[in-house]
């Protein structure tokens, strides 16, 4: 069990600023997500802890003890990457009992430890195989292996899932994640993929341009994100502007809105001008005699299965996002009278489009 910190990380690549003032903590057995698109520094955040790539400012601990001047191999981290890494000339036991090897670990006791690890990844009856004999999706479940198999203080991952197609990612998340709570061990997680971090994180660094964005549970990076670029980052969304913000306390705001005044709450200590955050699945189509918070025309409507997402244009010239069940008889053209939960809007700061 480790509880690991990055403390106002800095790095640069010669003139180029890749991470700027980074701090994240992850507690003893949590999954930290860093999260957010290409080039923003998840991969140098991950390499810094992981001991390959030195920052020039900030510092790492390890239960409160900095282990900056450590080498990566007295880390004792394991690291799994989305190319898997693996040898391609040993098998899938060799290959898993690698690193074992290399510390002299008695045969017994290797060939047990590998056999544990080939069952907890469900690799059972491909141990002989070579790599290229072996799915993607099997692939990466023998670098989890060779990860866990050494018993890592730390378990890094760069982007696993990156190379399998949409079922297995999904077959391969949950593993990770099962596996990761099971063993109580601490690790930290790369993607660009909202849904992956939202589903198997204890808590989300969403990261810009080198910065920590918003460092929050899902939940909270989702229904209270501290600026439009989380709220888009984290889902669909759509964003309100308001006339009028008037606080009254305690993160609570009186705002007009789309021609309706109402009570939201919103991010603390907002003055001048903001937006109202409203997620598609809070808005809904009114009942017949029910009073609408929003009058509009359905421009566009899809079903995707498990619900419709439609597209209702207002006389002001926006537009909502808004789902619908899926078998609500909604078509492009209709009228749309809409009613918003008032209680899941969020109010933040507002920002150029
Ligand atoms: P991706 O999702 O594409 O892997 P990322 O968020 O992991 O992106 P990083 O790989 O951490 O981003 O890179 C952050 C920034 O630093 C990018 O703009 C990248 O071009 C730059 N960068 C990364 N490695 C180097 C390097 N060795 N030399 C110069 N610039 C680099």
């Amino acid at each position: 069990m480790a509880t690991v910190e990055a403390i106002k990380l800095h790095k640069r690549y010669h003139d180029f600023v890749a991470l700027d003032d980074v701090t994240l903590r992850a507690e003893s057995g949590q999954l930290v997500t860093l999260l957010g698109p290409s080039g923003c520094g998840k991969s140098t955040t991950l390499r810094c802890l992981a001991g390959f790539l030195d920052p020039e400012g900030g510092d790492i601990t390890l239960d409160g003890e900095s282990i900056l001047k450590l080498p990566s191999n007295r880390r004792g981290f394991g690291v799994v990457f989305q190319n898997y890494a693996l040898f391609p000339h040993m098998t899938v036991a060799e290959n898993i009992g690698y690193g074992l090897r290399l510390q002299k670990c008695p045969k017994p006791d290797m060939a047990r430890r590998v056999g544990e690890a080939v069952d907890l990844v469900r690799l059972n009856g491909l141990e002989d195989r070579l790599p290229r004999q072996i799915s993607g999706g099997q692939q990466q479940r023998v670098a989890l292996a060779r990860a866990l198999v050494m018993k890592p203080r730390l378990l890094l991952l760069d982007e696993p899932l990156a190379n399998l197609d949409a079922r297995l990612r999904d077959e391969v998340r949950w593993l990770i994640r099962d596996l990761q709570q099971q063993s109580g061990i601490t690790a930290f997680y790369v993607t660009h993929d909202q849904s992956e971090a939202m589903a198997m994180s204890d808590m989300v660094a969403v990261m810009k341009a080198g910065r920590v964005a918003q460092f929050a549970t899902p939940r909270e990076i989702y229904q209270k994100p501290v600026e439009r670029y989380v709220a888009d980052f984290t889902g669909e969304a759509n964003f309100l502007a308001c006339q009028s913000v008037a606080e009254q306390g305690s993160g609570q705001y009186r705002i007009e809105a789309g021609g309706t005044v109402l009570t939201v709450a919103g991010v603390q200590g907002l003055n001048g001008r903001a937006e109202l955050l409203v997620r598609p699945e809070t808005l809904r189509l009114a009942a017949p005699d029910e009073a609408a918070d929003f009058n509009g025309r359905i421009v566009k409507c899809a079903f995707v299965g498990a619900s419709q997402l439609c597209e209702i244009a207002l006389p002001d010239g926006g537009t909502l996002k808004l789902t619908a069940a899926p078998n609500t008889p909604v078509h492009v053209g209709d009228a749309a009278a809409v009613v918003m939960d008032r209680a899941q809007a969020w109010l933040m700061p507002e920002v150029a489009p």
